[in-house]
Order: structure tokens, then sequence, then C-alpha cells
């Protein structure tokens, strides 16, 4: 390693320099060298450190005063103490901003060094010719509940923004280029305010992108992009349910300058069935029989979405019985089991009867008892109960 310069000739200065010599030498050196000016610059970078590392130590009159009196070795202490003999390379990871915005006192004003140079490193504007994605695009679309069981296709007619045919999606008017854009000189922002206390903004005039165009196309007004009309298939695959959203990759908006196109969503909304209501994976059907089969006992015809499944229903079938038929109901869209069909039974009393029938009735009503209605005497006694109480009540009274 080559021998240290001596601190004050790193900074040119007397070795009776005030303070604000030394502040004011130090603040030069570090807007000549700075890296985020000097970009790969080897020799630039070690002037920086070595002039951060000088005012490190002549600013700090304790610093100062021992490296007067024992030159380097006085302030390059062994482990343990101060090492100001470090490693200076942590004053890159410095926004210049901050180095030179410190001999202010620090922020609160509004005010930083950054700006009056088109900003340190981390607030250099983006490249305006890199490519930029497309947009995603989120619709949404009514479907018949046959679709969501059986899975469809679908084409639709969209229009999403996409490359100006007439200017290939540069917004210039043919014949015209991007060029620099005149407000800001391509920086993307311009300082604003007056005086000392100065602003960035985002330049108003090319929102920050560095270039505008000369003369703008005229069918897209200079944005690169128009709406196109396009024709889209859409694959609705078994078991989606209202809320499910299926991704179209690459048909959303298009890029610009190459950048890939967005993606295209579309949100389903499943539209109710007449027949059947869905939880999830099962689906429910209410399946209307005449009394006499729920008391005679017989076959019924059982809706399900692969067609009829009939079942046999035993002799005295109560109202309201419910069959699971397992496997009949809908498809599950990760690729789990199907679910189930659960038919609720339930008879219908038969209306406009014939005299002919309404005297059958008459006649099968003369042969019934309490014995053909369990439920029916059940209830009677639960009423027996609870009028019994309420008469041993009365009395007590
Ligand atoms: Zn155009
Ligand atoms: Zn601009």
């Amino acid at each position: 390693m080559a021998e240290k310069r001596d601190y004050y000739e790193v900074l040119g200065v007397s070795k009776t320099a005030s303070a604000d010599e030394i502040k004011s030498a130090y603040r030069k050196l570090a807007m000549k060298w700075h890296p985020d000016r000097n970009p790969d610059n080897p020799e630039a970078k070690a002037k920086f450190q070595e002039a951060s590392e000088a005012y490190e130590v002549l600013s700090n009159p304790e610093k100062r005063q021992r490296y007067d009196q024992f030159g380097h070795q006085g302030v390059n202490f062994g482990p343990g103490g101060f090492d100001f003999g470090r490693d200076f390379s942590h004053f890159q990871d410095v926004d210049l901003s901050e180095i030179l915005g410190s001999f202010f006192g620090g922020g609160g004003g509004g005010f930083s060094f950054g700006d009056l140079f088109g900003g340190g490193r981390r607030r250099r504007a983006a490249d305006p010719n890199a490519p930029q994605p497309g947009a995603d695009m989120t619709m949404e679309m009514e479907i018949d509940f046959e679709e969501a069981v059986f899975g469809s296709e679908r084409t639709m007619n969209i229009t999403v923004p996409d490359q100006c045919p007439d200017c290939h999606g540069t917004g210039a008017a043919s014949g015209s280029q991007r060029v620099t854009c005149p407000t800001c000189h391509g920086h993307g922002v311009v300082i604003g305010g007056s005086g000392f206390f100065q602003v960035r903004q985002t330049c108003p005039t090319c929102g920050g992108g560095g270039t505008v165009v000369e003369h703008p196309c005229r069918k897209c007004n200079g944005s690169g992009q128009v709406r196109t009309p396009r024709t889209i298939t859409l694959r609705i695959p078994k078991g989606v349910d209202t809320g499910s959203r299926l991704r179209l990759t690459g048909k959303g908006a298009g890029g610009l300058r190459g950048g890939a196109p967005g993606n295209l969503y579309v949100v389903l909304n499943v539209r109710d069935s007449d027949v059947f209501e869905r939880e999830d994976v099962d689906l429910f059907v209410t399946v209307p029989i005449s009394p006499v089969l729920a008391a005679l006992g017989g076959s019924v015809d059982i809706p399900t979405p692969d067609g009829i499944a009939t079942v046999s229903l035993p002799a005295g079938t109560p109202n309201g019985k419910q069959l699971r038929l397992r496997g009949k109901g809908m498809p599950d869209l990760r690729g789990g089991p199907v679910g189930d069909l659960v038919a609720r039974i339930v008879f219908e009393v038969p209306t406009r009867l014939t005299g002919k029938q309404r005297g059958a009735l008459e006649e099968l009503a003369k042969t019934l008892d309490p014995g053909n209605f369990p439920e029916a005497r059940a209830f009677g006694d639960r009423l027996k109960t609870f009028y019994n109480r309420r008469d041993k009540l009365k009395k007590n009274a």
C-alpha cells in the first residue's frame, strides 16, 4: 500500500486552515470526484475516498489535534479503538446530496444538493427507451350455470390498448422522431422554486420520460397506443363459480417499445340455475312427487347434471326426505372429487280433484286412523303434555 498522503495536502489547505476553509475545500473535491458524477472511474473513486477520509479527520477538532501531533498513527488506532484508517468506501453508498447537504445542517428545508445535479444515483430517471410492459386488464363475464358444470368456450370481441399501427408505438408522426425533452433536457426532472430552496419535480412536459415527440402521430395523439379490437377465445373450465378468475396470458394491453403485453383477467359471474342450487361442489335439487307415491313407495326420477337417475323410494317416505347421490354434483375446478347431489323429496297436495277422485279420497279417509299418522300422533301427545302443565299451574294460582 502506498504511503498515505498528508491530509492537508489531500484537501489542498494549509495546516492553519479554518474549519470553514476545510469544509469548502472538501466540498469542491467531493463535487469533483463523487462516484455518481464519475461512473466507472476508479481513479475518481480513490480520490473521493482519500478526500473523505481527510475530511472526516480534519473536520473533527479532536481528531485533527491528534493528527497534528502524531500524524496518521494518531488517528489510526488498533482493534477495539477508533479505526480511522478503515475502508472509506462506505461513502460511496451515500448519496451525493446527503454528503453535501450535510454542510447545511441536514434536511428539513426541502433542499438537497442532489437536485442541482440532476439527482444522485438512487433517483436517476428511468431509461425512457426501456421496454414498458403492457397493463393487465380485468373484465367481468356472465355465464350460464350449465357452462360452469360442463365447461365451455366463448369467443369475445374486446378492445384493448395496443401498439399504434401508424407510428409503431413511437407516438411520432411519420418522418418525425422522439427528441430530447426541451424542458428537462432529458433528465425527466426539473428544478423548481427559487434562490436557496429549490425543489425537484417530475418534468411536466415529458412526464419524466426525458423525451418528447416532435410531431405527434395523429392516430394515437402521440401516446403510441390505440384501442384495438381483438377477438379472443376463452376456455371456461368445468367447475368454475362466481368470482372465479381466468387468466389469458398476454391478452391484456400491448407493451411499449417491445415490452411484453399484459394479461387479461376474466372474472366470472355464474347465473343461477332454475333447477339446481349450488354450495361449493354440492348441488341441491327439490323433487316434487305425489303423496300417493310417497305412501305406496315406488321409483322416482332425480335430475342430475349428467341425466336422470331413477331411485326407488320406500313406502311411507316422509315429506322433505333427503337423498344423497354421491359424485353426481359439480366437478371440482381444482381437480378434486366431484361433489354430491342432494335431492329433497317433497310431495304435492293434488288440486282440482274430479268428483270421482274426491269420492275415492273420502272413502280412503274413512279407513285412516291415528295409527296411519305416527307424526300426528306424537304431535298430539306433545300438545296433551303442554295443556296438562298449563292446567296444573292455573289450579295452583
Ligand atoms: Zn401512433
Ligand atoms: Zn422533460
